[in-house]
């Protein structure tokens, strides 16, 4: 593992220790450390010969492929804040965040250049564009022209001072941009690495989009450690399953919904692709689901970990296999490095078997939203929105969001265990449960199923189900059956579109 006070420094560090190896292995091909290293150093001198300076925003539209990690690091080595925007964005959404996080030069794919043009403000002073061949008009250059342009000039000096702003989720509302310094010990990445055994020189594939804490933090994991880190532009679980056979990948990092579709992918083909070379499948970013959980372990092996945390703490807790063994619903353990405490309203911690709002905090917290505000804090921990318990085995269960709790009749109705529960029915593949108004009860359930191709399920078979598993204020008062369930392109089900 190589490690620097700062995140350029870091990529020279790599590219001294592992020069020849592949860094990245992506649709263009293979590049390694060294390559990566003086492309980002000549992307860096073209826009610093252009005016960027350190401080400027540096923001990032890009899909998982090389040229982001490049435009990435040029930013670290100019000293540039660099923002990375979320490629589902509409332009609304791109205008507000783009506007609001300060944006001196947009680096983009092809693909945006229609949505930025409808996007009517200047969003920076500089595009560039990451294709060679484009018209590229005011812009800074496309990456592949300053890398075949370059001299051989000394690379930029290392700045130590890059910020870099990653956006949450927006499964609330708009995507907060989450402010991170570059921190100053690995703190629970340590404790993580303890857990999770990544190796130096391993292959991992990260189909978790980058631009998203998840695959951005382990992608950075993985050049630290020197990985050949297998990147594609879109996710598709055929392509997916193939990547990790025919690489022979050490690790796979991906959300639940992305291993949900391999796993169906390889079932429905019928075609069981030879998963064996996996040591780790790292999942997180959502529930993974104790069904989903156990399906994985059963096709895989002991090799699925479970990560629990959040743009704004990073990582918090990880359950082994083992942990996953003994209860697969569970986050596992608290990681060294972090703290988590599960405290009541008046913030008092709650004794282990009681649900409680969870609060975390480690030493490479985010520093507060873009434009001001921060999260609730108890005893310098950060509340992370959400409510669980600690189970006998000292255990982490993560019960729901706090406003996705639904309140029946007076009782506490988390989502989570309705869902569950209907996706082991034999027609469901997934389900999301939400509350309605309702003059009697307060709130209601309603829940929206998507169903296995072929397979029926009618209201009142599916709320027979339920009376039979659960108690009775659990029962939906609706069933609607949907194609497919809103989602981010984290994998996160959108339950304010469903309400
Ligand atoms: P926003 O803050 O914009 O509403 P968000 O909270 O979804 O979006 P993220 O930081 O991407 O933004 O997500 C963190 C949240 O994701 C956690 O607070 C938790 O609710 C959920 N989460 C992440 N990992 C897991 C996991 N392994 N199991 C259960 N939930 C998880």
């Amino acid at each position: 593992l190589v490690t620097h006070g700062s995140v350029a420094g870091l990529l020279n560090a790599a590219a001294l220790a592992y020069g020849d190896r592949v860094a990245i292995s992506d649709e263009l091909g293979t590049i390694t450390y060294a390559e990566l290293d003086a492309h980002a150093n000549a992307i860096a001198n073209g826009w610093i010969a252009r005016g960027l300076r350190a401080g400027d925003g540096v923001a990032i539209l890009c899909r998982n492929h090389r040229h982001f990690v490049e435009a990435f690091f040029a930013g670290g080595k100019v000293g540039a804040k660099v923002i990375l925007l979320n490629t589902d964005f509409a332009a609304p959404q791109l205008r507000e965040v783009a506007e609001r996080e300060g944006t001196d030069l947009l680096v983009h794919d092809d693909e945006y250049a229609e949505l930025l043009a409808g996007v009517d403000v200047r969003l920076g002073r500089w595009r560039a564009w990451v294709e060679e061949g484009t018209d590229a008009g005011d812009a800074a250059g496309t990456l592949a022209s300053l890398v075949a342009r370059s001299s051989r000039k000394a690379p930029p000096r290392p700045s130590a001072e890059l910020k870099v702003t990653i956006l949450t989720s927006g499964t609330t509302g708009t995507p907060k941009g989450a402010n991170r310094p570059t921190p100053k010990s690995l703190g629970p990445i340590g404790g993580l690495l303890g857990k999770v055994p990544f190796h130096s020189g391993q292959t991992m594939v990260v189909a978790a989009p980058v631009f998203h804490s998840l695959g951005f933090a382990t992608m950075m994991l993985g050049i630290a450690l020197g990985d050949t880190v297998v990147l594609r532009r879109r996710f598709s679980p055929a392509t997916c399953l193939a990547d990790v056979a025919e690489h022979r990948a050490d690790n796979l990092v991906v959300v639940p919904v992305m291993l949900a579709r391999m796993l169906d992918q390889d079932d429905e083909s019928g075609s069981r692709t030879d998963l064996s070379s996996l040591s780790v499948v790292l999942c997180g970013g959502s529930q993974l689901g104790a069904p989903l959980a156990e399906r994985a372990l059963r096709r895989i092996g002991p090799v699925v970990y479970n990560l629990y945390g959040s743009t704004e703490v990073a990582v918090a807790t990880v359950a082994s296999p083992e942990d996953l063994a003994l209860d697969p619903g569970t986050v596992g353990r608290v990681l060294r490095g972090s703290m988590v405490k599960l405290v009541d309203d008046q913030g008092r911690e709650v004794p282990r078997g009681e649900t409680g709002r969870i609060f975390v905090g480690n030493s490479i917290q985010f520093e507060g939203y873009t434009g001001g505000g921060t999260k609730e804090l108890v005893d310098g921990l950060m509340s992370s929105g959400d409510v669980g318990h600690f189970d006998q085995h000292g255990l982490l269960h993560v019960d729901g969001r706090d406003d996705d709790m639904i309140v029946s009749g007076g009782e506490n109705v988390f989502p989570k265990e309705v869902e569950e529960l209907f996706e082991r029915h034999p027609a469901v593949v997934e389900c999301a449960v939400i509350g309605v108004p309702d003059e009697q009860f307060g709130q209601r359930l309603k829940a929206f199923v998507v169903l296995h191709e072929g397979a029926s399920l009618d209201e009142e078979e599916a709320r027979d189900y339920v009376r039979q598993n659960l108690a009775r204020y659990k029962v939906p008062r609706e069933v609607v059956v949907l194609d497919e369930l809103p989602r981010n392109p984290t994998g996160k089900v959108l339950k304010r579109e469903l309400r």
